[in-house]
């Protein structure tokens, strides 16, 4: 498959100032070179409204979070 575009995975700080993101993956590229995606955390009120835009959300993060909510 030719063509792969990065995708951002959004993820859920469960508090401010965590380093890992509730479903403990790292944030920045991921590990593996054929997936480009890239990770990156919110607060909880913040990754709910990227996941209402319609952005691709982490499902483990989400689903706490809107648990949490
Ligand atoms: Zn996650």
């Amino acid at each position: 498959m030719s063509g792969l575009t990065s995708t951002t995975v959004h993820h859920l700080y469960i508090r401010p100032g965590d380093l890992l993101p509730a479903c403990g993956v790292t944030p920045g590229p991921d590990r593996d070179p054929c997936i480009p995606d890239w990770h990156t955390g919110h607060a909880l009120s913040v990754l709910l409204a990227v996941a209402a835009d319609g952005a691709a959300c982490c499902t483990l993060c989400l689903e706490l979070a809107e648990t949490m909510s």
